[in-house]
C-alpha cells in the first residue's frame, strides 16, 4: 500500500492498522518527512500547542529483586551491601522531606521479602499522612509478584489497595509485550496476558494508569507493532490509559553491555510519530521524558507527535530501564525550554489533571489548623 493513502486516512481520523504502521516504520529516509508532518498536525489538533511535565515526588521503596532483567542494572540481590528496603513510615519522611507532596509516586523492585500487607500499609500510611495528595503507584509486575507469592488473584490486591487510597498505577514493566523477547531480556518476570489482565483489571476499578513501551534492546518493528496494537485494544476496551510513555533502553550498566548502541534518536522520531499517528483519537498523550532521550532530544519530539516531557524529578527507574542515577530539574527550566521550542507549558498531575494545586497539607498540618 501506498504509505501516502495511510497517513491521508490517517489525517482523516481513520484508524491506521498494526500492518499500516508497520509499512510506515519500514519507509526509508525520503518518507519521513510526510510521516512527521501528520503526526505534528494530529499532535496539534489534540493539545493546540500544549506541552505537559509533570512535578512529583519519586520513591523507590526498595531495589532487591528477585529478577535479573537483563536492561536494568539498578537492581540489587538481598545482603548486597547497596540493597534496601525502606519502611512506609520512611517513605512518608522522604515525602515529607520533599518539596513536592501533592502527587507521590512509588515504585519498588520484585523484593520476596514484601508481602502485600506490605503494600498496603505503604498506601494507607501515604494516605494517612497526605489525604488530598495524587498517590501513583506500584507497576503491574509489582502487583503481580506479590498476588501470586501470597496466592491471591491480583485483582483482590488492587482492590485492597484502591481501598487504602490509591489513585492510578504506573503501566512500566510493558517492555515489548511479546513473550519470546520477555523471556530474552525479562525471563522472571510478568508474562503479557498478566501485564494486560492487571491493566484493564485496575481500570474496571476506576484505578487509570500509563501505558510504556521500551526499546533499543533485541525488538524489531514488528515487535513494536504488536506491541502499539495491544495497548491500543486495551484502551477500546477500558478507556483507562492516560499516558504511552516511549521509553529508551540505556545499556550502560545494565546486563546487555555496552556493546550495545544507544537506539538512535532518528529511530526514535519515527516511533514517537509513528505512536501519535496509531493512537489517533484512543492514547492521546504521548511522553518522551527528557531524563532519557535528553532535553533537546525530547524537545525536538515536539514536533513529532509527542506533547509531554515527563517529570521534573526522575529517578534512576530500576523499574523503567537502565541508566542515569537520580536526576532532577525544576518546573522553571522545563517551562522555559517548551516557550523556546514555542509551545506553551502546563504543569499536569499523574493523571493529566491540574498539577498546579499547591495546598496539600500533611495530617498532622491540617490537625493543628482545625
Ligand atoms: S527491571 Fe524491575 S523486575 Fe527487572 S531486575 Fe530491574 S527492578 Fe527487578
Amino acid at each position: 500500500m501506498d504509505p501516502n493513502i495511510i497517513l491521508k486516512a490517517a489525517i482523516e481520523r481513520q484508524e491506521v492498522s498494526a500492518i499500516e504502521a508497520l509499512m510506515l516504520m519500514q519507509q526509508e529516509e525520503p518518507g519521513f518527512a510526510d510521516i512527521y508532518q501528520v503526526a505534528n498536525e494530529l499532535n496539534r489538533r489534540t493539545h493546540q500547542g500544549v506541552t505537559s511535565f509533570v512535578h512529583r515526588t519519586h520513591i523507590y521503596y526498595t531495589n532487591v529483586c528477585r529478577a535479573s532483567c537483563r536492561h536494568c542494572s539498578l537492581f540489587r540481590k538481598k545482603g548486597d551491601k547497596e540493597a534496601y528496603t525502606l519502611t512506609p513510615d520512611q517513605v512518608v519522611e522522604r515525602v515529607q522531606a520533599s518539596p513536592v507532596r501533592n502527587d507521590i509516586a512509588v515504585q519498588g523492585a520484585l523484593n520476596p521479602d514484601l508481602s502485600v500487607s506490605y503494600l498496603v500499609r505503604l498506601i494507607q500510611t501515604l494516605r494517612d499522612e497526605f489525604p488530598h495528595a495524587h498517590i501513583h503507584a506500584f507497576s503491574p509486575t509489582e502487583v503481580h509478584f506479590a498476588a501470586r507469592r501470597a496466592r491471591v488473584p491480583a485483582r483482590e490486591v488492587l482492590e485492597q489497595l484502591k481501598e487504602a487510597g490509591l489513585d492510578s498505577m504506573p503501566g512500566t514493566g510493558a517492555d515489548i509485550l511479546n513473550d519470546k523477547v520477555r523471556k530474552k531480556i525479562s525471563p522472571d518476570r510478568i508474562r503479557t496476558a498478566d501485564w494486560v489482565e492487571i491493566v484493564k483489571s485496575a481500570h474496571r476499578l476506576g484505578i487509570k494508569t500509563t501505558a510504556s513501551i521500551l526499546v533499543g534492546h533485541v525488538e524489531n518493528e514488528i515487535h513494536i507493532c504488536e506491541h502499539l496494537e495491544i495497548i491500543r485494544n486495551i484502551q477500546k476496551d477500558t478507556g483507562g490509559i492516560v499516558e504511552f510513555q516511549i521509553l529508551p533502553m540505556i545499556p550502560e550498566g545494565a546486563a546487555f553491555g555496552n556493546s550495545r548502541q544507544r537506539i538512535s534518536q532518528q529511530q526514535l522520531l519515527k516511533l514517537v510519530a509513528i505512536s501519535r499517528i496509531f493512537f489517533g483519537n484512543s492514547v492521546q498523550n504521548i511522553q518522551v521524558p527528557w531524563a532519557l532521550f535528553g532535553l533537546p532530544e525530547a524537545i525536538q519530539c515536539l514536533s513529532m507527535g509527542a506533547n509531554d516531557l515527563g517529570g521534573t524529578h526522575f529517578q534512576g527507574g530500576a523499574v523503567y530501564t537502565s541508566g542515569p542515577a537520580a536526576r532532577y530539574t525544576s518546573p522553571e527550566l522545563l517551562e522555559k525550554a517548551i516557550l523556546k521550542a514555542q509551545r506553551r507549558p502546563r504543569q499536569r498531575d499523574s493523571v493529566y489533571g491540574d498539577g498546579t494545586k499547591k495546598t496539600v497539607r500533611t495530617r498532622k498540618a491540617a490537625l493543628a489548623l482545625r
